[in-house]
Formats: structure tokens, C-alpha cells, sequence
């Protein structure tokens, strides 16, 4: 069987450097919020080219501070409305329910799977105090439409970068720059198997508001810079010492990474011809760091079980709708017609840094041979 992620495999490849980070934050005699998540936040900032960075414990919760702290900022308030893709995966929107925010789906569009710009104008309504966008997959989202459409409207733009680290975006103007800088503020999950990712959960938030960095960092601390002084009701969202330790690591092979997927990338999309699958839109080679490679087809279903005979394995994100979900009662009658296609018919096929020349090969053949 062609593994879907390999991710022992993944680890396995800095094992040596893994082990000896372990064995420091061991012996620091220090676990959590200490000098190596200083150090990490330092050198994720800089790699983000972001002022702040702050190492909270999960990607939802990286997404859950950033609006409470906008909330305290006094920015947002209780009831207020922020935009999301109606096919994101269910984090993005359980951050906005989670703070007593309304969220407000949009559809993607079809070809990118991000939120469409063009449809985001009607959703604003009075209450619209952000747009919260998902680089799905691991494709930057349309951020000069993004932010011009936000800047209109007095909004906050805040991206949900848990799919795609180190994903660069080139504006009208040609600048590039790297995703977690594109908007107000930025969330990421270090979940193992994203494409930065720790030996366990971890999350963090980036941005270049120095006010907002400050509140997060005490709201991720029972809302205290001071110990035993609370300055708001906060959570307990602390990235822990070794996960940071982990993560330094990894972030010095994530360029490396990225380059190796997006080779995987270009054979799927160079070899991949059969007229009954749909490959995935890259309007910038740069753009995109493939934390899944996804196809479509009419008949997924069918090609999901055959590809599981051919010993090719598969999964689909998503398989449910977040509008379809029993946790979302108030979208029981809602239609998202977009969201609803994409749902019947994505299958992811397998891509990370490890999968070998081979491998890759075999997948191609083994999807072109699908009729
Ligand atoms: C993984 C993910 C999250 C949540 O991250 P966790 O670290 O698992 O909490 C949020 N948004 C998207 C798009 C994700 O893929």
C-alpha cells in the first residue's frame, strides 16, 4: 500500500537532531512557555516575516485568541459576524461560534477551492467586523481582492494558515511575501501532520499588531502578563517547551519540504490525463505548498475503492459539509451548492516529502488506468 502520509517516516528524517532537542528541554528542567518557545517565536516571526509571534497549544486555538483578543480590544463584540468559507475544514468555524460570534459562510470558488471575492460584497452587513480566510490545501487565497474588499469596509482580515506554512503570495504589485503576514493577523496548527508540524498538538498566531500580540499573550495565560494578575478571563493555551523544541527543528527543513512536495505536485499535474479527473488549479507555482494534492471527479466514490484495490491510498477532505454538520442545527435548511459539489466529489491522493519517485509514478499510472 502507497501510504497517504508517512509521517513516522516524516520524523524519522531528523530523528538524530529530534532526540538531542528532547534531551535539552529534559535536562532545562523548564516544560512550558519558557526559552524555547521564545526561541521559536522568534524564529518563526522571522521566517514569517511577521513583528510577533506567539506559540499558543492547537491551531484552533491560535484562531479562538485572535478574535477574543479583538473582542477585549473592544474591535469585535458579542453577536458580530465574520465571513468564512462554507467548505473550510470545521475548525475555522468553530473559533468564530466558540468567541459568541455569528459566522458567516461563503462559497468558494470552484477552481481554488478558496473563499471567492466576488461573492464575499453580498454577505457584509452591519455587523461584519472580519473576514476569516482558509488557504485551503495549502493555495494562498486572492488577498489583494481580500484585503481591498476589507479595507472598504472597515474589516479585519484574519487568515487561517493551518494547511499552508511558508506558502508565498505575489500581489499586483509583484511583492512577494509569505502567508501569516498577508492580512490583520494569522492563526497556524503544528498538528503532526501538517506540513510544519510537532510531536503533538501545537499552534500559533502571527501578526504585526503589537497590540494584539500583547493581549494574546496574556489571554493564552489565564489572561495575566503578571503572575497572579489577571487582566481578562483567559484560557490556558500554552505551546509547550518540547513541542517548541520540535518544531525549531523541523522549521529548518521546511523549505526543503515544501520543494519536495511541490515536485510531487508538478509530476501528479504533468502526468495525470485522464478525462474523468479534474486536477487542481495552480495560478502560482509559488503559491501553493500542496499540504494536500486534490482531485475531482464525478465518480469519487468509485475511484476511491479502486484505488484502495490498487493499493493506493486515499482520503477525502472533506466528506461533510460544515453546513450539514449536527453540530450546526442553524444551517439544517441552508445550500451551499459550491461547497455541496466540492463535498461529493474531492479525493486527496498521496503527497508529502517522503513519498519516493516510484511511488509517485505508480500513483499516476494506477489513477490513469481508472475508468
Ligand atoms: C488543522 C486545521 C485547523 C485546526 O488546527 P488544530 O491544531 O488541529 O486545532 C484549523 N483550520 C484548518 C484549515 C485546519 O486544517
Amino acid at each position: 500500500m502507497i501510504p497517504f502520509l508517512d509521517l513516522k517516516a516524516v520524523n524519522q528524517q531528523y530523528q538524530t537532531e529530534l532526540k538531542e532537542a528532547c534531551s535539552r528541554v529534559i535536562d532545562s528542567g523548564w516544560y512550558v512557555l519558557g526559552k524555547e518557545v521564545a526561541e521559536f517565536e522568534k524564529e518563526f516571526a522571522t521566517y514569517c516575516e511577521t513583528e510577533y509571534c506567539l506559540g499558543v497549544a492547537n491551531g484552533l486555538d491560535a484562531l479562538v485568541l485572535i478574535l477574543r483578543a479583538y473582542m477585549e480590544l473592544g474591535i469585535i463584540a458579542k453577536g458580530d459576524e465574520v465571513i468564512v468559507p462554507s467548505n473550510t475544514y470545521i475548525a475555522s468555524i468553530l473559533a468564530i461560534s466558540e468567541n459568541g460570534l455569528t459566522p458567516v459562510l461563503v462559497e468558494p470558488d470552484i477552481k481554488t477551492f478558496n473563499l471567492d471575492p466576488v461573492l464575499i460584497e453580498a454577505a457584509i452587513t452591519e455587523k461584519t467586523k472580519a473576514i476569516l480566510t482558509v488557504h485551503l490545501y495549502g493555495q494562498v487565497t486572492a488577498m489583494d481582492e481580500i484585503n481591498s474588499i476589507a479595507k472598504k469596509h472597515h474589516l479585519k482580515v484574519i487568515e487561517d494558515c493551518a494547511q499552508a506554512h511558508g506558502a508565498i503570495y505575489t500581489n499586483k504589485k509583484g511583492q512577494s511575501k509569505k502567508v501569516g503576514s498577508l492580512g490583520d493577523a494569522a492563526g497556524f496548527s503544528f498538528y503532526p501532520g501538517k506540513n510544519l508540524g510537532a510531536l503533538g498538538d501545537g499552534g500559533a498566531v502571527t501578526t504585526n499588531d503589537s497590540e494584539l500580540a500583547n493581549t494574546i499573550a496574556a489571554l493564552r495565560n489565564y489572561g495575566s502578563h503578571e503572575k497572579y494578575k489577571n487582566l481578562y478571563k483567559g484560557m490556558n493555551s500554552r505551546l509547550d517547551e518540547i513541542q517548541a523544541a520540535m518544531l525549531r527543528v523541523k522549521l529548518r527543513y521546511l523549505d526543503k519540504e515544501i520543494i519536495a512536495r511541490q515536485t510531487v505536485a508538478q509530476a501528479y499535474l504533468k502526468g495525470i490525463n485522464n478525462p474523468l479527473i479534474e486536477l487542481p488549479l495552480v495560478e502560482n507555482i509559488n503559491a501553493h505548498v500542496w499540504h494536500l494534492f486534490v482531485i475531482k471527479t464525478t465518480q469519487r466514490d468509485k475511484l476511491a475503492s479502486y484505488l484502495t484495490d490498487n493499493s493506493v491510498q486515499s482520503l477525502i477532505h472533506y466528506p461533510t459539509p460544515p453546513h450539514q454538520q449536527d453540530a450546526y442545527q442553524e444551517w439544517k435548511n441552508a445550500s451551499f451548492p459550491i461547497s455541496e459539489e466540492i463535498h461529493q466529489q474531492v479525493l486527496s491522493i498521496p503527497i508529502s516529502p517522503v513519498i519516493s519517485q516510484d511511488e509517485v509514478d505508480v500513483v499516476i499510472s494506477v489513477v490513469n488506468d481508472f475508468s
